[in-house]
């Protein structure tokens, strides 16, 4: 339901917590994020309101300036904390939050359990996790553009792996989402009120875009060709 990610120099769990902050009136079941804790990805994620989770990350605050969250608003799989987002592949190397519903999800799932892979949720959203692991040859576009190629649906993503700490990687496909330009910081979004605290600068995403984000740089490609594509960011000038 609702996506935020941060990479950048600051602490990256309290932006993110803020940020899903400003997504909760969008109605959600459960709250998770994903740290970057010296390059070990650590996910915290649990059933029911965002201050659930806050008190989670109080005993067991996450450190790291790179992450991602989600407020779920499940679809498939009931409300739980193995089903709430973000998941991760069977090595915790990978870690993705989604928007949306991946149709194909079921004939993706029975291959990858085929070929020996461990489900921990009911989500359509897990294949997404494994596949990337299964894709990745070095290069986290290129496994991301390879992964969405497979999938059918909806599904707007936030991805980050351990093997390129400096970086996250965004996607859009019929799921609004956004990307905010900081100064040695970036911003990712579903929606535009989640960014309005940290910049006015904000890249809004067509389907079929990629963005790659890393603390000083934003490029946008299209997913199917890899061109880059050349669109300015917009200045907001209204007040959430
Ligand atoms: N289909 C996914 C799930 O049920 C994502 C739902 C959402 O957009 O929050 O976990």
């Amino acid at each position: 339901c609702g996506i935020v990610g941060y990479i950048g120099n600051r602490d990256a769990q309290p932006i993110l917590l803020n940020g899903l902050s400003k997504l909760e009136y969008r109605g959600y079941d459960s709250a998770g994020v994903a740290v970057l804790e010296q390059d070990r990805i650590k996910i915290s994620k649990v059933e029911g309101r965002l201050a659930n989770l806050s008190g989670r990350l109080d005993h067991r605050p996450l450190k790291g300036s790179a992450g991602i969250g989600h407020t779920r608003w499940a679809t498939h799989g009931k409300p739980s904390d193995a089903n709430s987002h973000p998941h991760a592949d069977m090595s915790g190397k990978f870690t993705v939050v989604h928007n949306g519903i991946v149709e194909n999800y079921m004939a993706l799932k029975k291959e990858l359990e085929r070929k020996g892979i461990v489900f921990t949720s009911e989500t359509d959203t897990e294949v997404i996790a494994h596949l990337l692991a299964e894709q990745y040859q070095g290069d986290l576009v290129a496994a991301v553009r390879a992964v969405i190629r497979k999938l059918q649906g909806a599904y707007s993503l936030g991805v980050m792996t351990e093997h390129e700490p400096d970086k996250l990687v965004a996607v859009r496909q019929s799921s609004p989402l956004v990307v905010g330009a900081g100064q040695g910081e970036n911003f990712l979004a579903s929606d535009i009120a989640a960014l309005l605290e940290h910049t006015r600068y904000v890249h809004i995403l067509d389907d079929g875009d990629v963005a790659v984000m890393t603390p000083e740089r934003i490029s946008i490609i299209k997913a199917e060709t890899g061109e880059p594509v050349n669109r300015k960011p917009v200045r907001i000038d209204w007040h959430a």
